[in-house]
């Protein structure tokens, strides 16, 4: 296990590449990854942050995600976490995993591309929850093509909505129901600013996502409610496994950062955890990278 809070050199914290090819089905799963993804499960300490708080955390069975919501739940906060049915198994281990902090668990699955699911997943999680203060928005739909002649309609429309109309659903939901103090977190990319050529539909879905968090931010602080962003460059989760880069492109996965090694989902989960804290109070409409020095401006 990874001791995060020992002084120690970052660029060897975790596996550099090369990393060995290992194709999944999307969405893919956690569990079928080598090596292994450090969302905080053994490494992650709590110290009181989030006390009592109730929190939704969209993705939250695996990679970031699923690092968000462990740090929350070790943080003293309730959590409820959504995900596609298909990866009950990478869902259950979390579930788990914030029961044994002694806070609530409950899983909600289901497709945030549908419009009605939002709504019904924003009312269901504040009924499980008794109120919801936080709302980390992590889920995300990555499918590297490298050509634009052979992205479908169909592709480009699913990636916009999960990744942007979700968001939108989601926020429209659940902001009426958002106490003062509340925070909504969004998650964008360096894809946002640093675009991949094989990325032509995901690429600006994260872009939209910093304009959407700024607009928001603008438009509810006078509410009480934060709005912020988290923009991670490449981080070793299943997304990029299941076909979110060429698979060729695996074995040096992360090799272009400054560090020369992908982050960790854990190494996301303080920057969910200081957005969502009071501690923060004062910090609405911001971008917060995580890049391994790429960096997002
Ligand atoms: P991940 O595959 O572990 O998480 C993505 C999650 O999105 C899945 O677990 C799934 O539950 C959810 N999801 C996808 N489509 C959905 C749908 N239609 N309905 C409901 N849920 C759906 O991968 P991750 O890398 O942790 O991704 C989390 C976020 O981080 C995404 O928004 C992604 O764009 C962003 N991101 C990832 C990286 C990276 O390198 N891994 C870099 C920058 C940004
Ligand atoms: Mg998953």
């Amino acid at each position: 296990m990874v001791d995060l809070y020992k002084l120690q050199d970052p660029t060897k914290q975790y596996p550099r590449p090369k990393f060995k090819r290992q194709p999944q089905n999307v969405p893919g799963l956690a569990k079928n990854m080598t090596p292994r993804p450090d969302h905080g499960e053994e490494s992650y300490r709590g110290s009181g942050r989030l006390p009592n708080r109730k929190a939704l955390v969209t993705g939250g069975d695996s990679g970031i995600g699923r690092a968000a919501a462990i740090a929350f739940a070790r943080e003293g906060a309730d959590v409820v976490i959504n995900y596609l049915p298909s990866e009950e198994a990478d869902a259950k281990e979390v579930i788990a995993l914030i029961e044994k902090e002694g806070r609530k668990a409950f899983a909600i699955p289901g497709d945030i591309s549908n419009e009605a699911f939002c709504k019904r997943l924003i009312a269901q999680a504040h009924k499980k929850l008794g109120g919801l203060d936080i709302l980390a928005l992590v889920a995300g739909k990555q499918h590297a093509v490298e050509k634009i002649a052979n992205i479908s309609t169909a592709q480009m429309e699913q990636t916009y909505r999960v990744n942007v109309f979700g968001l939108f659903w989601l926020c429209k939901a659940a902001l009426p129901l958002m106490p003062p103090g509340g925070s909504i977190i969004t998650t964008a990319s360096i894809q946002a600013t640093h675009p991949s050529s094989s990325l032509l539909d995901y690429a600006p879905t994260k872009a939209a996502i910093l304009a959407f968090t700024r607009a928001l931010a603008r438009q509810v602080a006078e509410d009480g409610i934060r709005v912020n962003c988290v923009a991670p460059g490449p981080v070793w989760t299943p997304l990029q496994t299941s076909g979110g880069q060429p698979d060729k492109k695996i074995p040096a996965f992360g090799s272009e950062t400054p560090m020369k090694r992908p982050g960790q989902p854990v190494e996301m989960a303080p920057l969910y955890v200081l957005l969502a804290s009071q501690e923060s109070s004062y910090v609405t409409g911001e971008i917060y990278g995580a890049t391994g020095g790429l960096e997002i401006s």
